[in-house]
């Protein structure tokens, strides 16, 4: 048997990197496991992070951003709708270089890293948790004071631990493509495209872009038919192009602790339902985490009561937010073309955009008081209203 770690963290993707750093720099003995054989490896994700992610969780000077002041919307009928502010919103962010140097500055801290290594169980005993580890064929155990996970979409670990699973969530499809004339980031609506949700096109550096979308159903040809569109109106070089997919979750964990672990990122559901980003909520959630690891450290205390507290912090800050973000996006799915189309044309003979983009509540974060400012417009709210009334059962 192992020597035992104050924390072992399972996944090496933002949120665990994070926490391991911050728990390493407090003088903490850490281990980090990832079951792929590099950090970053087979990272199905955009990049786009808003600025204050980047303010308050600065990466390094080598990890390549994109700077991004605005966005062009395309409604189901191609009518165009252009946010732009003068100063950076957010930037686009090489996501495998951005873990990458996460994962540095975990290890410069002194957190261990350990690459293909996948943890198969957590196993709770009165004093410790045990992982149970694959690595390369063979199986070990290591045992720390408490576990993290932070394992991304998909985790099995928290259902295995008794905290549930998350209830609602959306596929994810990207290409990255060759482009051509497109210097912002642009989002098409409507039933064709991405049906409920939307897509983008991003340019990233020199040339280069990621074309993908959101979908409940059948990613793939979605995925092809919006490459198509985007050929066939000269903006993407080619179709012939590899496609990854990955899993968003709309709704977060019913519970993310127990005594000796607690649940943090995508695998606690800490995402914006209306965007399905997640990168920065998941690191304030790990930040958040590390401060109650660090005092359960201090009190020789990891029970579930003390643990509790990760969960309270977290939910204060992102639970309003992330309820009416979900609420939204439900709204936003139940509606057709032709509806999508109304709110479009409402927003621009109201100039809604400009009011929003001049007002205290635009933010690329958080999106809550935002969604109640646009509602606020007496012909939206009254649109709303009426269309809500025809949606959903209320
Ligand atoms: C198509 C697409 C586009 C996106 N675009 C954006 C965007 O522009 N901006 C944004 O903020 N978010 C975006 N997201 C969401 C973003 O990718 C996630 O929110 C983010 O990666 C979550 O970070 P995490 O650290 O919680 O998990 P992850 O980044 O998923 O990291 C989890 C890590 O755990 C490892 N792991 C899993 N299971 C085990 C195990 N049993 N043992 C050991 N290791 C394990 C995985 O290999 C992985 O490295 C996008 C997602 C998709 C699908």
């Amino acid at each position: 048997m192992s020597e035992t770690y104050d924390a072992m963290v399972v996944g090496a993707g933002p949120a665990g990197s994070y926490l391991a750093y911050r728990l390493a720099k407090l003088g903490y003995k850490v281990l980090v496991f990832e079951r792929r054989p590099k950090v970053g490896d087979a990272v199905c994700c955009t990049g786009i992070v808003g600025k204050e992610c980047l303010d308050r969780f600065p990466i390094a000077n080598d990890t390549p951003a994109v700077q991004a002041n605005s966005a062009t919307f395309y409604a189901p009928s191609g009518e165009s709708l252009s946010l732009r502010k003068e100063t950076a919103q957010a930037y686009v962010v090489d996501r495998a270089a951005f873990d990458n140097a996460l994962a540095r500055r975990a290890q410069d801290e002194g957190a261990e890293y350990l690459m293909s290594a996948r943890v198969n169980d957590l196993v709770l005993f009165d004093h410790r948790v045990r992982a149970d580890v694959e690595l390369g064929g063979r199986t070990g155990n290591f045992e720390g004071k408490v576990a993290v996970i932070s394992t991304g979409f998909g985790a099995s670990l928290p259902g295995k631990l008794g905290l549930g699973k998350i209830s609602d969530f959306v596929l994810g499809a990207q290409a990255e493509v060759d482009i051509k004339g497109v210097d912002e980031v642009e989002i098409y609506m409507g039933q064709s495209i991405a049906p409920g949700f939307f897509a983008w096109l991003v340019p990233t550096t020199s040339g280069r872009g990621l074309a993908g979308l959101l979908t409940r159903r059948d990613p793939p040809s979605y995925l092809k038919n919006f490459l198509s569109k985007l050929h066939e109106q000269g903006k993407i070089a080619s179709t012939d192009v590899e496609c990854n997919y990955g899993g968003i979750p709309l709704r977060p964990l019913s519970r993310t602790y127990r005594d000796r672990v607690v649940v943090v990122g995508d695998a606690a559901g800490q995402v914006k339902p209306t965007t399905g980003g997640g990168v920065y909520y998941g690191m304030l959630c790990a930040d958040i985490a590390a401060d109650t690891i660090h005092e359960a450290l201090c009190a020789d205390d990891f029970s579930a009561e003390r643990l509790a507290d990760y969960e309270q912090r977290w939910k204060r800050i992102l639970a309003k937010e992330i309820q009416i973000g979900y609420l939204a996006r439900r709204f936003y799915e139940k509606l057709s073309d032709s509806q999508i189309e109304h709110i479009f044309g409402i927003i621009q003979a109201d100039r809604i955009h400009e009011d929003l983009l001049r007002s205290p509540d635009f933010s690329f974060d958080w999106h809550g008081d935002a969604i109640l400012r646009v509602l606020g417009h007496r012909t939206m709210a009254r649109t709303i209203w009426r269309m809500a009334k025809s949606l959903l059962p209320l």
